[in-house]
């Protein structure tokens, strides 16, 4: 009898989990497992603030997915996804196709721009190792050219994140540490250094306990940096950005640096792929699949779960998408074997931390609210954690966090 045919598209939290999972879950006489990712290796997503702001190697936030695979039942295909054919089973990738019976999309998200000119053009993301490299490189080259010039251009030295929320704070938090390495590195003045935070929503981290946000707010301004809140970026050009507080008249805020660090939205092949979506977010399943597609599982930051408490979905993070891969694993490997009996995914928020740089970070965890250096420890528990659950001890002992204070 032929094996069913399980392939799964991207190596992220999800995609890796759902992987390391079923490969220990499924025997290889029951099922063919193919994982796709255009790269050869795993990026940890939660650490590319580290990377862009250059406080950590890009080579240490990646490790290569043929590490943690059981290459003797996962036959792993790098290339880049292209396009879905749902209704013919089949993958398109940029060099070949693969069909399947059973697909996983985990691709994770794309930057939301919410269609404001000029972001996709001049903003920098946080999005991968390469957009990550990119900007960590463009901020040393303004540091660099600064003093070459006979002219000063002060607002080289100016860099503006557009969103205060999870990825805009992280990142803040590891900028304006190294900020005082870089004003070393390059013999600039620090007081020329200028680092702007414009938010649209009336606070920082919207959704955070008030009384953490008060300290993470706190404790970035005495670092030197300037928060903008309920203002909201009309424009980005290549000399900067205009923003304006309500219906006020938009003003210019010149920078070298813009970087846009608020909204996700799915990755754009769901929506090329024919996929009713709200924001390329696929509104999953209790089962966590498509809606008339029974055979496709969608996860992940591309996947839209509705939290029943206040109505509204989940955000997306690596926490739910880590485990939306193991439900998904837990029900392949049931749907393999001819039982439908399959179990609905319930999401359990251990908490959430947020780094506010090495040595500091806000959070709850377990339901207890976390300041400093506690907090930051459970960061990196955390970050240590993912790289047990993905790779266990070998990939932790290579990969892991352990300098602590
Ligand atoms: C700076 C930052 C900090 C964050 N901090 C936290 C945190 O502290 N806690 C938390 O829970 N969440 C955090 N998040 C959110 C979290 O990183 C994401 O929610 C999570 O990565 C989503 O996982 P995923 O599996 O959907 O996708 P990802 O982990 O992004 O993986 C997607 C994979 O698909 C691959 N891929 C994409 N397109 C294609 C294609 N066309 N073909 C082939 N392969 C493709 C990519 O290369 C990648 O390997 C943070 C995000 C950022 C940016």
């Amino acid at each position: 009898m032929k094996k069913p045919k399980i392939v799964i598209l991207g190596a992220g939290y999800g995609g890796l989990m759902t992987t390391v999972r079923l490969q220990k879950q499924v025997g290889v006489n029951e099922a063919d497992i193919v994982l796709v990712n255009k790269n050869d290796y795993h990026y940890e997503t939660t650490w590319l603030h580290e990377a862009s702001a250059g406080t950590l190697h890009h080579d240490r936030v990646r490790y290569d997915i043929r590490d943690v695979i059981d290459r003797s039942k996962v036959d792993f295909i790098q290339d880049t996804v292209v396009e879905i054919k749902k209704d013919e089973k089949k993958v398109i990738l940029e060099n070949g196709e693969v069909d399947y019976d059973y697909l996983v999309i985990s691709l994770g998200g794309e930057p939301e721009t919410f269609g404001i000119q000029g972001l996709k053009e001049y903003a920098f993301g946080i999005t991968n190792v390469n957009s990550s490299r990119q900007l960590r490189e463009h901020i040393e080259y303004q540091f660099a050219t600064y003093n070459m010039e006979a002219e000063k251009n002060d607002t080289r030295l100016t860099i503006v994140v557009g969103g205060a929320g999870f990825t805009g704070i992280e990142f803040l938090g590891e900028l304006t540490n190294r900020i005082p390495e870089l004003c070393r590195e390059y013999d600039i003045d620090p007081h020329k250094v200028k680092i702007v935070c414009v938010e649209a929503a009336p606070t920082v981290l919207p959704g955070f306990d008030p009384e953490l946000v008060k300290y993470a707010v706190s404790q970035l301004e005495r670092k030197g940096v300037e928060f903008l809140i309920g203002t909201a970026i009309k424009e980005c050009t290549p000399e900067g950005i205009f923003v304006a507080k309500g219906d006020e008249e938009p003003y210019e805020i010149k920078a070298g640096t813009v970087v846009w660090a608020a909204g996700v939205r799915g990755n754009a092949i769901i929506e090329k792929s024919g996929f009713e979506a709200m924001r390329g977010r696929v509104k999953v399943t209790p089962e966590l699949r498509v809606p008339g597609y029974e055979d496709v599982f969608v996860i992940g930051d591309s996947s839209l779960v509705i939290n029943e408490e206040i109505n509204r979905p989940y955000p997306p993070t690596a926490q739910i998408s880590m485990q939306q891969g193991e439900n998904v694993a837990k029900n392949l490997a049931k749907l393999i074997r001819n039982n439908q009996d399959l179990e609905p995914f319930e999401f359990d928020n251990k908490g959430t931390v947020c780094s506010l740089g090495e040595n500091d970070a806000i959070g709850v965890v377990f339901g207890k609210k976390l300041t400093g250096a506690k907090a930051s420890f459970m960061k990196k528990v955390i970050d240590n954690r993912s790289l047990f659950m993905i790779g266990g001890t070998g990939l932790l002992l290579k990969k892991g966090k352990f300098k602590v204070f």
